[in-house]
This record gives C-alpha cells, structure tokens and sequence, in this order.
C-alpha cells in the first residue's frame, strides 16, 4: 500500500501535515519585506527554543554545515582542541577538526558507553598555561543513542575559564534540555532534519558573546560559512545568500507547532517515547546498547544476539514499511536503531514495537513471550 512509510530512523524524521503544507507554497523573494517577517519571527522563536538571547544563525547547509561553521569561525590553525569520541559523531569533530589543522586530542570511550566526564576534568584542570582553546562534545551520540553529560563537561569548561565548548546538539535539541544561557555554552550546532521536524537542508548554530570575542582573532579561512555575514544580515531580518525560502517557511510553521507543545512537554513526551521503547525491548530479552543512565531520548540502540539485525531492519520494511536504522562504521550487522525523535507519539511506538514482535516472530525468534514488548510501552503510557 502506498502512502504507509513510517520513518523511525534519526533524520530525517517525519514531517508534520502542516509543515509539508507549508512546504508546497510558491517561493517568495528572500529580499521581500513578507519574508523578512518570517526571518523575524524564526529568528526569536529558535532563541525560544535554545533556551538563550545569544545569536542563532540560520545555513543553508546539512547538520554537518554548522559543526564545521562552529569550529572555523572560532578556532586558528595549530589550535589545541580537546574532542569527545564515543561514536561516529564525536569521530566527525574530530575528523574535521583535524582537517582544519588544529590539534586535536581525543577523549575516547567505546562505542555504547558515555564519555567519562572525570577525563575531561584532569585534562582541563592540568592545562595551567591555558593551551586548550575549545572543548568539542556530541550530546546527543546517534550512532549509539548515547547521552553524554555535556553539563558536567561544562562545568569543567568554565573551571578553566579560557576554552569554548562547542556542542552538536543535532540530536537533543528539541528532545532533552539543552539550556544554553544557563549553561553557557558558547558554540551549539544543529540540524533541519531531526528534533525540527522539517526536511534536511538547514543548519543552526547558536553563538555566545564569548565565542564572537574568539571570532575577531580566529584565523582559518571561511567565506560561505563566514557567521559574522550571517550576524550582519540576521540583524536586518535577512540573509547574506539566497535561502531554500520554503523550508524557512516550513520552519515557521515548526516552531510554531512546538511553541504551542511547550519545552517542558516536548522533553516529557521523548522522555515517555525512550522510556517505552527500552522498556518494550528488555521485555523481548533484546539487548540494549545503551546504559539505561545515559540514554539518549531520540535514539534506542538495540544489539540483537540470537537474530540478525539487518534481518530484523529487512522484515520491519518488507512487511509492515517501517523503516529503522542499521548500525554505522564496525557497528554495521551488529546492531538497529529506533528513531524516536521530532513527530512521533505514543501510538507510533506502539505501532513499532507491535510490528517489531510480529517480524521477530517471523524470523523464529524463540526468546519472547509475544505481546510482552506492548505490554511494556503501554505500562508506560499508562503511567503519564
Ligand atoms: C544527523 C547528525 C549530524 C549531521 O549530519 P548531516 O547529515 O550533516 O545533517 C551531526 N551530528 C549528529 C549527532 C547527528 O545525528
């Protein structure tokens, strides 16, 4: 049947009627006074969102667009840079910061395990002569949907005084409290296609005074991703190059639609998604790759061992047009992923997990009861 796909992966994410509504609109000029008030109202509604009266800028680029804005508007060459590696997105900041030229040291743990925060603070603590320019975390880690404790590594930040902490936050922005004011992060990096709820094609990145101070002295090269063009025309309600206009109209209509959910009940409703997702899965004798203390709310990993996971990820498409994503990099075959971030409600997961038991069940998957999965998310759903 057409017209059925349910994507459960981690971006893109589905895409709510009325933004696809929005979507279908005729273009209108970027330099028209009817966009600029849609630039206006964008621009408070995603300091609303972060949490912050810092400057959050608007690319026309993927997530990966404003992780590398938030490094080479901030940063020089030969600049040391201590990075958090514990999946294929912390490898990604360090990958580009290398590629940049600056220093890079890794602060590593296995995939599936949170970043220990105590490494962050000796490191930070022992750097007397103030070497370490910046501090580059993955909050929310896709590839494994771990949550790593980015406040605690903050604070640690701050003890230093001098580095910047630069967050990707593409996946727990819009999905767990990310208080950038409060916390003070300087540098937060984000994209379209996941906790928006719109298609790919936009990239945010949030700016704190701090950073712009870093900004003035910040030597690699940069013109298209030059922030300080963005922050000149932002002030003016308008952008330095021609912008996909529609998706800034659907992002209108986003964050209107999360504005109207409110944070607090955004991160309560993911919170419910992951905890009936892990729930569902423990009942079905599944492993979960994630520890149940630092799970991401967007994101369950599972480690399947007596059933093939690409087999699984096969039959949930073939069958019932569910779509859930494979593992990436060495974590290929060994594991899937359910995306439960953005659009998504209680009876999507309800709907994931129903189908999940039945394609276990096709595979001869010996080690459930069947019924146990939705017995367990409904527990949960019940509750709140
Ligand atoms: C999706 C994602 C990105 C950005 O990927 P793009 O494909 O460039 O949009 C970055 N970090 C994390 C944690 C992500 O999940």
């Amino acid at each position: 049947m057409d017209n059925k796909l349910m994507l459960m992966i981690p971006g893109p994410t589905p895409v709510p009627e009325q933004v696809l509504l929005a979507l279908a609109k005729h273009p209108i000029g970027h330099r028209s006074g009817e966009f600029s008030q849609i630039m206006a109202e964008v621009t408070q509604n995603l300091k609303w969102l972060h949490q912050t009266q810092n400057d959050v800028l608007v690319l026309t680029a993927s997530g990966t667009g404003a992780m590398e804005a938030g490094i080479i508007n901030f940063l020089s060459p030969g600049d040391r840079v201590l990075v958090g590696c514990n999946g294929k997105f912390g490898d990604r900041w360090a990958d580009l910061s290398a590629a940049f030229g600056l220093e890079v040291e890794k602060i590593t743990a296995d995939w599936g395990k949170p970043l220990d925060t105590e490494q962050f603070r000796e490191k930070l603590s022992a750097d007397t002569e103030k070497k370490i320019k910046a501090v580059i975390i993955t909050h929310s880690e896709t590839s494994t949907g771990v949550l790593n404790d980015v406040e605690t590594v903050n604070r640690y930040v701050k003890d230093h005084g001098e580095a910047l902490i630069i967050v990707d936050a593409v996946t727990s922005l819009g999905a767990v409290n990310l208080p950038v004011d409060a916390w003070g992060l300087d540098v937060v990096a984000s994209g379209s296609q996941k906790g928006y709820m719109i298609p790919p094609g936009l990239g945010f990145v949030c700016v704190s005074p701090k950073a712009w101070e870093a900004y003035k002295t910040a030597k690699l090269p940069r013109f298209y991703l030059d922030l300080g063009s963005y922050r000149k025309t932002a002030a003016k309600n308008t952008n330095p190059f021609t912008p996909p206009v529609n998706l800034v109209v659907a992002l209108q209509a986003a964050l209107r639609m999360m504005q109207a959910e409110g944070l607090e009940a955004i991160f309560a409703r993911h919170q419910r998604l992951m905890r009936a997702t892990r729930d569902a899965v423990k009942a079905l004798s599944l492993p979960l790759f994630a520890p149940d203390d630092a799970a991401s709310p967007a994101i369950t990993a599972v480690i399947p061992s007596s059933v093939e996971a690409e087999q699984v990820r096969a039959v949930m498409k073939k069958h019932f047009d569910i779509v859930l994503a494979g593992g990436q990099d060495h974590l290929k075959g060994k594991i899937f992923r359910i995306g439960h971030l953005g659009f998504v409600s209680e009876r999507d997961i309800l709907a994931a997990i129903g189908a999940l038991e039945a394609s276990l069940g096709e595979l001869g998957y010996e080690s459930m009861t069947p019924g146990a999965g939705l017995a367990a998310a409904a527990r949960v759903f019940a509750q709140s």
